[in-house]
């Protein structure tokens, strides 16, 4: 990727249903400096999800002819589908002057993490309070089949174990309190850089 783009990159991991995009939307609701990155993904939408917004959704065919083409600064396989970040996408919000907030899964996490330079990226982990809270998350929101919850549970515990891997973690109990820990980060990390500020 080119260097001459300096947005920060805020990385975002934590299991299925711990409130991830629940936290990204409030943030960007405060800050319009924080632009979502789009990824692309193999996996159907949603009911309510919309093409460009939520996701690039595309086939696996598509999918593994950008992976040919290097077009992803990450992918990775996430509970049987495949899910990336095009490097233009990062390159699309850093012309806009926006620092981009990365939702992604552990294994995407560490490969930006090794191929961004260290001053360019932030990680944050989002846990649960705990696995029966995200169990009861992950059925309140009513948008993955049964089956889906049950694998997207199997695979928590090894996500979290990874927790410690990341340069802060967020315990995402009172909502409230996640959001102004979430940009408290934010607002540290860029006075730190001195970049965009
Ligand atoms: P993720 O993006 O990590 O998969 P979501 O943001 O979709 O998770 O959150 C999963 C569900 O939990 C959603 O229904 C959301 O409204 C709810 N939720 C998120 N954060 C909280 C919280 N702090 N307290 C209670 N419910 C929450
Ligand atoms: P969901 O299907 O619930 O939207 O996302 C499933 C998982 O895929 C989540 O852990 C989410 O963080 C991860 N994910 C979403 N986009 C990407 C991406 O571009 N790359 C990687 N590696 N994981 C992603």
């Amino acid at each position: 990727m080119s260097n001459n783009v300096s947005n920060l990159v805020f990385i975002l991991s934590g299991p299925s249903g711990a409130g991830k995009s629940t936290l990204i939307h409030h943030a960007m609701e405060l800050d319009p400096r924080l632009a979502f990155s789009v990824s692309h993904t193999t996996r159907p939408p949603r009911p309510g999800e919309v093409d460009g917004r939520d996701y690039y959704f595309v086939s696996r065919e598509t999918f593994q002819k950008l992976i040919a083409e290097n077009a992803f600064l990450e992918w990775a396989e996430v509970y049987g589908e495949f899910y990336g970040t095009s490097k233009s996408e990062i390159e699309r919000l850093g012309r806009m002057g926006k620092d981009a907030v990365l939702d992604i899964d552990v294994q995407g996490a560490r490969q930006v993490m090794v191929k961004l330079e260290r001053e360019r990226w932030v990680s944050i982990f989002i846990l649960p309070p705990s696995l029966e809270t995200l169990k009861q998350r992950l059925f309140s929101r009513g948008k993955d089949s049964p089956e889906q919850i049950e694998h997207r549970l199997r695979v928590a515990q090894g996500e979290i174990a990874q927790a410690g891997n990341y340069d802060y973690q967020i315990i995402n109990g009172d909502l409230g309190r996640a959001i102004q820990q979430l940009t408290g980060i934010i607002r540290s990390e860029r006075g730190k850089r001195r970049i965009n500020s």
